[in-house]
């Protein structure tokens, strides 16, 4: 029951009204694996709604605690008061993360985490007595929000230029993937080593003493999906290490089970000093991030000194009573029915699948990853991310499927419910698709 002036009134994402005013896409419920649209027809969820709903949609234990808790206690302030629920999760979280990742400060969304993050970092060292470190190293087409830490170092273009006020003092290592260096890097297995050699480079050039933290995506996700080439993140740890520098693992997107471990640190064997959730946390529901910090880290603010007492950062939601409660349900949902394990089962199943689109036409590149898909499509002559755009369309038009899609890349990254008949639903729609968009 739209009004025509309520597609103005709703300022979507700066440009994205155009083309949804064009062809509105309306989804007005929630199921399982599928979306509901306004009228009734269900569409088959490829994405977890935008690589956050991991426990699928209207799950019964995580819709009762929400609804509960809101009966209950609907805020808690943050910053004097407590309240269990918030203390649980966080220990719940902890527990999942590697090594001594053993704090969690909660945040809102995965931006407001990323600058939480990269704060901590910089405070860190103030409060270690060494101040002059103030630089900050990220990664060409790294995503990491749209805050002004996250845009300053992220490595998107239109992320970027235009908005003046970028971080100054942030560098960026180059990006890990194009067609002709992973073509390398299949005879090179030392390819990604030599790769976050960059870092030193980097380091080199401005002198160690004065670089407070490296941050990069386990596996870069909003940009195309790119695995990490072999070695690349051990030997980013061991830079940092050797220069006392803080990495800290952008886990948006990987964490709780998406690369069917609780977080990518786990399945790659490398250990940040921090790392930074959202979404899946808690399926998406309730809006949520964080950071994780080593013992170490939190320890320097809990014994530093007095003047750490002027230090302020948080906010009026950190660690909200319905996300905290929405968090635990979603913790043992995905423990109850093994979800990140089942991810780990179903990887060769869906990478066959995903791969079985090889050779259809446009079709550039396909990598597949944990439950993560990307197909690389041509563009048009003419008009770039054009191909990939109406296959989103008429893939929720015609073809009852939602995708996401980033430049001429198609991403798919379902709930870690999916059956795997579901599976061959998904890749038999996407083949359909591309072969319509050809
Ligand atoms: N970091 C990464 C790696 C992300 O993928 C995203 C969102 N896709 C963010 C940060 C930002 O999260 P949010 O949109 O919740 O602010």
């Amino acid at each position: 029951d739209l009004a025509p002036n309520d597609l103005d009134a709703f300022w979507m994402p700066f440009t994205a009204n155009r083309a949804f005013k064009k062809n509105p896409r309306m989804i007005a419920g929630a199921k399982d694996m599928h979306y509901v649209t306004p009228e009734g027809r269900k569409i088959l969820d490829g994405v977890a709604g935008l690589w956050c709903c991991n426990a699928g949609h209207g799950r019964k234990p995580i819709v009762e605690a929400i609804q509960k808790q809101a009966a209950e206690l609907d805020y808690s302030p943050a910053f004097q008061f407590g309240h269990p629920k918030a203390f649980q999760l966080a220990s719940r979280i902890a527990a999942l993360a590697p090594a001594d990742l053993d704090h969690v400060f909660f945040a809102n969304s995965g931006s407001e985490a990323v600058d939480t993050a990269l704060k901590i970092a910089l405070a860190y060292w103030n409060v270690k007595g060494q101040g002059q470190k103030t630089r900050l190293i990220g990664r060409e087409r790294g995503y990491h929000g749209v805050g002004f830490g996250g845009i300053s170092v992220g490595g998107i273009v239109s992320n970027r230029k235009f908005f003046g006020s970028l971080l100054a003092g942030v560098d960026h290592l180059p990006h890990t993937y194009n067609r002709a260096e992973q073509a390398f890097s299949r005879g090179e297995p030392e390819w990604g080593a030599h790769l976050a050699d960059e870092l030193e480079r980097i380091v080199t050039l401005h002198d160690a003493s004065t670089v407070a933290a490296v941050i990069v995506e386990p596996m870069a996700g909003s940009t195309g999906v790119l695995p990490p080439p072999k070695g690349y993140l051990k030997r980013l740890r061991e830079i940092c290490d050797k220069h006392g520098i803080l990495l800290i693992f952008d886990e948006v997107i990987s964490g709780f089970g998406r690369l069917g471990y609780a977080f990518a640190a786990e399945r790659y064997g490398v250990v940040p000093d921090m790392i930074t959730f959202a979404k899946a946390v808690n399926s998406g529901t309730v809006p949520m991030g964080g950071v994780i910090a080593r013992k170490g880290i939190y320890d320097a603010f809990m014994n530093g000194p007095d003047s750490v007492i002027e230090l302020f950062h948080g906010y009026t939601y950190s660690g909200h009573p319905l996300a905290a409660a929405a968090g635990l349900a979603t913790l043992d949902l995905y423990r109850e029915e093994q979800l990140f394990e089942r991810a780990r089962a179903l990887e060769p199943k869906w990478i066959d699948a995903m791969m079985s689109l090889k050779g259809l036409p446009n079709v550039l590149d396909i990598r597949a990853i944990g439950l993560v898909g990307a197909i690389d499509l041509a563009s048009k002559p003419d008009a770039v991310g054009k191909r990939a755009f109406e296959a989103m369309d008429l893939g929720f038009r015609d073809h009852d499927l939602m995708i996401r899609i980033t430049g001429e890349t198609i991403a798919v990254t379902p709930p870690l419910i999916i059956s795997e008949e579901q599976i061959g639903e998904l890749v038999d729609k996407l083949g359909k698709i591309i072969k319509a968009v050809a």
